[in-house]
């Protein structure tokens, strides 16, 4: 592209030319245009497009050269727009409940404690009941029979089995 008319195919040193400004399309060489910043917009004194200088390799107007095709305008704007976008994320930490481990894991025995009750509960309905009335038991015999009337109630005799195996145990050490 000449320095001195902003055309192709002959440089500046042969230009017999008016000089053109591909900024503001004025009588000047760009480089002595009073334009020295970036313009956001810039109108192309070649093809009238909005967004791009003459000089740009994209321009309609801009000399196609074999094997090297240049992009076109959506194509530079899309590449441009997909610039990665680093937006520093606050280091600052998320403000979470501060727990000590042994309240956390004393919290988590005890809602285990109750899932297992409720699971309980749901399997044998009268759960609750006969628990209160082992709590008013007098003798372990009375408690034996109240902890078996929970199984009548409930899924079949593998927990009465389970369960008279565990009082078994529990009167060996005992
Ligand atoms: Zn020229
Ligand atoms: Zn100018
Ligand atoms: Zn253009």
């Amino acid at each position: 592209m000449c320095y001195n008319c902003s055309d192709f195919f002959h440089s500046a040193r042969n230009c017999k030319c008016k000089p053109r400004c591909i900024k503001c399309n004025g009588s000047h060489e760009t480089r002595m245009c009073n334009i020295k910043t970036k313009i956001e917009n810039p109108v192309c004194i070649n093809c009238k497009e909005i967004g791009h200088l003459a000089s740009w390799k994209g321009c309609p107007k801009y000399p196609v050269i074999k094997n090297n095709t240049p992009p076109t305008y959506a194509q530079k704007l899309k590449s441009n727009l997909q610039k990665p976008n680093y937006t520093p994320t606050p280091s600052k930490n998320n403000p979470t409940p501060q727990i000590d481990n042994d309240t956390y894991e004393k919290f988590i025995k005890n809602m285990n404690a109750l899932r297992i009750i409720n699971d309980a509960s749901n399997k044998f309905p009268n759960l609750i009941e006969i628990s209160e009335k082992i709590k008013i038991a007098k003798t372990d015999m009375e408690i034996v029979g109240l902890l078996l009337k929970i199984f009548k109630t409930g899924t079949g005799t593998i927990y009465i089995k389970s369960l008279i195996n565990s009082i078994d145990q529990n009167y060996e050490t005992m």
